[in-house]
């Protein structure tokens, strides 16, 4: 990897001496990099709806001004474009919202059953639609953990939305929690919620990073889909405001399972 050096020199008064002092810039290269990267990234992802929009305006002004089918076609086709972009800046405003807040430690108690059954109530619609099967594995009892409510809803939401999506095509979403009372990945005491999918798999190149804003496994699937690619991004920093583990293990043509391990 290279390195970049920003070299500092003062001159010392009387002694007639020059301090170089050695400053290493690596990384704020690097963060003005990804800061450029991701301005070039949601320019595009911005512009590519707008650019459909603006054309469907034009064909309905000209060719298409008189034509009744036509136009209701056209308008379904808007209407979903600009809810493309309505869901981008959603995620782009939540993803700003949790990293600003990823130092401030959250300090709702939430009980994760809880949680968990209303995700799977409000994403059976969806589940339905696709014919997948949903199944829900939790103790009897509520566990709770330090958290944010809404992120924490926001996580499951997020990668049970992801498990139908994408792996939909194995007819069945597992999700289950378990206890640990000490578990490695959080030094301590741990709940662990695992998203499971029957589905395709995502190719081991992919996975370091799956987490990478924008960056999408099956980048034409994603867009079909109505996906920002933003999910697993927004996902790992909740996580890690949590002080938790995400951990993501797939096998092509078996599955994924995405865990999330919270400290209890
Ligand atoms: P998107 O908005 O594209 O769904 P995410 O950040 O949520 O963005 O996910 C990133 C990419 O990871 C997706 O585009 C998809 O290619 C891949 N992915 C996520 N979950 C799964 C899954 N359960 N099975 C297969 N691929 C998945």
């Amino acid at each position: 990897q290279d390195t970049t050096f920003e070299v500092e020199c003062r001159y010392v008064g009387a002694l007639g001496a020059v301090l170089v002092s050695f400053m290493d810039v690596t990384h704020l290269e690097q963060a003005g990099q990804m800061r450029r990267d991701f301005v070039a990234n949601v320019s595009h992802e911005l512009r590519t709806p707008l650019t459909a929009l603006l054309g469907f305006i034009e064909t309905l002004r000209g060719p298409a001004r008189e034509d009744a089918a036509a136009r209701d076609r056209f308008l379904q086709i808007m209407a979903e474009e600009a809810d493309r972009m309505n869901r981008l800046v959603g995620d782009l405003l939540s993803l700003n919202r949790v990293e600003n807040q990823e130092r401030i430690r959250p300090r709702e108690k939430v009980d994760l059953t809880g949680q968990l059954r209303s995700t799977l109530k409000s994403l059976q619609p969806l589940a339905d639609d696709a014919g997948v099967e949903l199944s829900l594995d939790i103790p009897g009892q509520p566990v709770t953990v330090t958290g944010d409510a809404d992120q924490l809803r926001q996580v499951f939401t997020n990668l049970v939305e992801n498990a139908i999506k994408y792996g939909g095509s194995g007819g069945v979403v597992n999700v289950s929690l378990s206890l640990r009372e000490r578990d490695p990945a959080v030094r301590g005491p741990a709940a662990t919620v695992v998203v499971e999918d029957k589905g395709p798999g995502i190719d081991p190149v992919h996975l370091p990073r799956l987490t990478e804003r924008f960056y999408r496994a099956d980048s034409h699937r994603s867009r079909q889909l109505g996906g920002t690619g933003l999910g697993l991004a927004i996902v790992k920093h909740i996580v890690n405001r949590h002080r938790g583990r995400l951990r993501v293990e797939s096998e092509l043509g078996k599955g994924s399972q995405f865990s999330i391990i919270l400290p209890r």
